[in-house]
Formats: C-alpha cells, structure tokens, sequence
C-alpha cells in the first residue's frame, strides 16, 4: 500500500516495523463539547484504514486518546457547573454514541485518557527536564525547542518567522518564545496532581508523546490527525519524543484535509448543523460516514445540508441495488442459466481488484466507491430474474466485501418491508402456477395488516392503506 507522508511529502510503500503488525496513533477529541463534523472526518478515514488493513491480513494495534483535562475543559465545566471530570464523563459517553452512529469500530480502539495517564506524563516530563530539553520556571515546565536541532522542519516552518511571531506574545518566563508548555501550575479552582515541579496539569502536547510511548513504544508505524495538527501540536511531540529516546518518532505521517462548512450559515444560534449529534437527528449517520469517504481525505470538502441531500440519493442508489440482489437471491425458483456466470465471476473480480487498486493508493475512498457504483450499475443492467442465483451471489459478495471495508452498506431492509416483500413474491408464484386460491388468501393476509397491492405495468407495488 502506497502512503502520502507528511514527513517526507511523497507517497511511499507502507512497510509496517514488524511485519503483519500495525501500530497507529490518531488524536483524539478534547471532551469539553458534541464533536463536530470536521471532528469526525479524522475519526472515520482513520478508522477505514484500519478496516481496509484488516481486511489485508494485518493485526492493527489502534490507539486514540481523550483529551479530558486543558483549559476547554475547565471553562466549559464552569458553565455546565459541574466538575472537570463530570464533564469530560460526559461528553466521552456522547462521543461513543456518534461514533456508534458513525459505525466507527470502536471494540478495536484502545482510549487512553490524559487524568489516566499522569504518571507516565510525569515521568516523560521528568526524564526530559534530566536531560536538559526542559526547564520549571515558578512550577511551569517549558521545551526548550533551541535545544532540538531540526524544530519546524517537520511542518516546514520557518523558525524566525514563528519566532517574530511569538514576540507578540512575549511569557517573559520562557527561553525562547517558540517553547511550549509541558506542565502547567495550578491556578485556584483547577483540577492538579502532584509533580515534582508542584501541583498542576499537563499541557496538551505532552499527552500524546506519553501515551505513545505507553501504549505502542518508542517508534510507532502511523501517527494521524487533522492537518490542522501538524504545527504546532505533531511538530512538538516529535520535538519531545524524538529528544527522550533517541529515535524516529513515527514513520508515516497522515494528515487529512479540513472541511469548510461556510456554505452553511449558522443562521439560528442553537440550530448548528455541524455536529454530528444534529445532524443525526434528521440523517442516518451512515450518510456522514459516506459523505466524508466519498473524497479523498487529503482533499478539503465543503460541508452543508444540501451535500448532506446528495449523499443520502447516493446512498439510495447503492442500496437499492443491494436489495434488489437480496431479491434475487431470495427467489424461489432462480434461473438456471449459466451462460453468463462466468462473465459475472469475471467481472465480479475485477470490481474487487480495483477497489484494492484504489485503496493502496493512499487510501483512494472516493474511487473505492465509484467501483461500488459501478458494480451497481452493472448487477442493474445485467442480472434479472432470469439469472442463475450464483450470478447474483458472486456479485452481491463482492458488492458487500467493498461496503464492509468502508463500514458502508451494512444495513438491512426493515423486517415488514422484507415480508411484505416475500409474500409478494410468493403471490406472484402461486399466480404463476394458477394457484388462485393462495394468491387470494394472501392478498387477504396483507389487506388484514393494511397493506394494499397494486398490479402496475412495473410489476406489483405495495402500499399502506391510508
Ligand atoms: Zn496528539
């Protein structure tokens, strides 16, 4: 599978450290609030390409964290007047239920929490300070960013022009105006744990590099987030790893591209069409997930109610074809033909093929799902119910294996609607075989659950009684 790196800005042969393993890393939400779309889009392309590495045979080790302790928090839980930790209790929950919504596979991540990882947060800082990148100052660590020898080249930034930007904002207790924060020192009110350095909290940027090193070791194979990360948040935690152990941090850096909701004006204050838990209160949220797969994540996208609109006819179109295929399939007497079976198998295969075809391209999903139009398209054109039930299996297997990959396609017709369905069917057999007498009783059977059935030139179409 190809890759584009941040790190190097070329797409590269992905070459996992241990081979048949995966170690990613992806930034999680800072839990002070509902995500939002733009939120969501990391948490989806990230987690397809973890299905999409599965799917290849690879264990995948996936690790993305909870911000639930930074100034957000804090501010926020002065408003809702409950504690930090109340806060952030909450919103993990609401995060888990649109990532739910989200089919984001979430039984294979592991969420490690800042509050739940302060040891080793400390200990990172610790060991830093030791080694002279770091230095307390009234019980607030700094990094010292003089002290790394390439700082900025990752996110190609230039050091005097972020320094003479930095001036503005002069902390008169830091070095150099480009040091970060590592630990901050309790001010009155806040939440604290105890340090050498005094009671405080730890910066944002420290957390990942402590998780990491916790959880996955000292060089991971994908570290991913939002390219709004990449400076000053990944430039630092290279900076902070990379100065601990000696060695390359991560050797992939995904970046997905952001989502421009200017087209949607937030025209009513409380109506914000961006997060996810409204949206889901008018869409399915497979739409969304569909939404964000069908452009190439380091493509930017625009966000607004119409998209929304489109996405769901988009969707319509592939399940529609995908129950027409579970019709097929489930026809009493099928086809026998076998005339085209072989085309089908072929033709069944090559979908399959360029869908991987697209899917190691730096994870092509938005020419990944043009082939599952494609596959439509073709199963539409060419099966009917003249065709031989291993046509239709071939193709709608192969139609399914591509949804599943992308966590798409996955959800079944409602109950009534697949009985109503087969009673039809059934009908229309009994009719076939002039057996009158059990098309009638089951016209009766649907009549009695307020079902009427109307013969159009189309075939038989239903309807509920008014
Ligand atoms: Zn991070």
């Amino acid at each position: 599978m190809k890759i584009y790196s941040t790190l190097t800005r070329k797409k590269e042969e992905f070459v996992p450290i241990e081979p048949g393993v995966v170690k990613i890393y992806v930034c999680g939400p800072t839990v002070y609030n509902y995500i939002h779309v733009g939120n969501a889009r990391p948490f989806v392309v990230f987690d397809t390409l973890k299905r999409y590495l599965q799917y290849q045979g690879l264990q995948v080790k996936y690790v993305q964290n909870f911000t639930d302790i930074d100034d957000k928090l804090i501010t926020q839980s002065i408003e809702e007047g409950v504690s930090v930790k109340e806060l952030a209790e909450k919103y993990i929950q609401e995060y888990m239920t649109d990532a739910e919504g989200l089919n984001i596979d979430e039984a294979s991540i592991i969420h490690p929490k800042a509050t739940e990882t302060m040891d080793e947060i400390i200990a990172f800082i610790a060991e830093l300070e030791e080694k002279g990148y770091a230095y307390a100052v009234n019980g607030n660590v700094y990094f010292e960013v003089t002290k790394v020898k390439n700082y900025g080249k990752f996110s190609r930034k230039n050091i005097e022009d972020l320094v003479s930007g930095a001036r503005i904002l002069v902390n008169k207790e830091k070095k150099n105006p480009l040091d970060f924060i590592l630990w901050k020192n309790k001010k009155p009110g806040e939440p604290a744990w105890t340090s050498p350095w005094g009671e405080g909290r730890p910066g944002w940027h420290i957390e990942c590099s402590a998780m990491i090193r916790k959880l996955l070791g000292e060089t991971i194979d994908i570290h991913a987030g939002g390219s709004d990360l990449e400076f000053p948040h990944h430039e630092n935690e290279i900076a902070q790893s990379e100065s601990l152990t000696g060695k390359h941090f991560a050797n992939y850096w995904m970046h997905n591209a952001m989502i421009n909701t200017e087209g949607e004006k937030m025209s009513k204050s409380k109506d914000n069409f961006f997060t996810v838990r409204t949206i889901a209160e008018e869409y399915d949220l497979e739409i969304v997930r569909f939404f964000l797969l069908s452009s190439h994540y380091r493509s930017p996208i625009n966000f607004s109610r119409k998209i929304i609109e489109q996405s769901q006819a988009a969707m319509d179109r592939l399940y529609n074809g995908k129950y027409q295929m579970q019709h097929l399939m489930g026809l009493e007497n099928p086809a026998s033909e076998s005339g085209l079976e072989a085309e089908v198998k072929k033709e069944a295969a090559t979908f399959l093929e360029r869908f991987v075809e697209a899917m190691e391209d730096d994870l092509n999903t938005a020419d990944a799902i043009a082939v599952m139009f494609e596959t439509v398209k073709y199963a539409n054109t060419n099966l009917s119910e003249a065709s031989s039930r291993t046509s239709v299996t071939v193709l709608y297997d192969a139609l399914m294996e591509m949804g599943g990959v992308l966590g798409i396609l996955y959800r079944e017709k409602e109950t009534l609607e697949l009985d109503v369905q087969s009673l039809i069917d059934e009908r229309q057999t009994a009719r076939t075989n002039r057996d009158f007498a059990r098309a009638d009783q089951i016209r009766d059977e649907l009549k009695a659950q307020g079902i009427v059935l109307e013969d159009t030139p189309q075939g038989v179409k239903w309807r509920r009684e008014e």
